[in-house]
């Protein structure tokens, strides 16, 4: 953290240098505010997720931002106990989004608050050091070819995972590798209802991606422009992704410029 401190004051004295203005490093003060979009927005009054507690441990955590909309950080420790109680290790907890919001590294979305990247690790593990975390790269759950899981590592804890974080309060939707749904979609057996949140995209072979709804309250917060279909997704919707593999993905749209109001807040200072 120390050294990231370091970098953040060089970068907001060579910002300020250069615009005017000196960036800030922790929340933005005053009431809870989220302005735009996922892949281009901001947040302010961000609270910060521990680095432990019961049923989870931050990883990576120089490398991560660990802020959110106080009811994401709720949501996720809510996870982990729930987690803890159905027998599961520690989860593993990765980004959630950088102090004020904005890009953060690796990643298109996460700028709201609103998101959390969470490791499909459902091995037994001690509490480690933060230094410990900070080299964790937690392997992939997917098999080579990408077209199931590895069954070496596939575990049914890691459904008990996906359905216990689909079944949390204020989730739009998941967001695990193509064969992962595939998975669940065949041994999910007869309550079917929570596979409708876990959506099928590029990459989370070794992680999942939870995206929360805007809170009501937060009318400057834009959600997702297409609302999830009805349904379990276990259809043709869901071959198209095995249909595409060894294609190149479409490349990414470039986001839009942030909210004007986003700017105000990376540049108000801490209280
Ligand atoms: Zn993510």
């Amino acid at each position: 953290m120390l050294r990231r401190s370091l970098l953040s004051a060089l970068l907001a004295v060579a910002l300020g240098a250069a615009a005017g203005l000196e960036a800030e490093e922790g929340p933005a003060p005053g009431p809870v505010r989220v302005i735009g979009s996922n892949a281009s927005g901001c947040i302010a009054g961000a609270v910060q997720l521990p680095a432990q507690g019961p049923g989870f441990q931050e990883i990576r955590i120089s490398r991560s931002t660990f802020w959110g909309h106080p009811r994401t950080v709720a949501d996720i420790e809510l996870l982990a106990r729930e987690a803890k109680e159905a027998g599961l290790p520690d989860l593993y907890i990765n980004d959630i989004a950088a102090p004020r919001g904005g890009p953060i590294a690796s990643h298109a979305g996460h700028q709201l608050g609103l998101e959390a990247d969470i490791w499909l690790d459902v091995t037994p593990k001690p509490v480690l050091s933060p230094a410990e975390r900070d080299a964790l790269e937690p392997p992939s759950v997917v098999a080579p070819d990408g077209r199931s899981v590895d069954p070496a590592i596939w575990r049914p804890e890691h459904a008990t995972l996906l359905r216990l974080a689909a079944q949390l309060p204020d989730v739009d939707r998941i967001f695990v590798h193509p064969a992962i749904k595939r998975e669940l979609c065949d041994t999910a057996g007869g309550d079917r209802r929570w596979l409708r949140l876990i959506r099928p995209w590029y990459g989370h072979a070794s992680h999942f991606h939870i995206r929360f709804r805007c809170p009501a309250e937060q009318p400057e917060c834009m959600g997702a422009t297409a609302p999830v279909p009805p349904g379990d997704g276990c259809d043709a919707t869901l071959q198209w992704w095995f249909d595409q593999l060894g294609r190149p993905a479409a490349p990414a749209a470039p986001p839009p410029p942030p909210p004007a109001a986003c700017l105000a807040i990376w540049a108000a200072p801490e209280r």
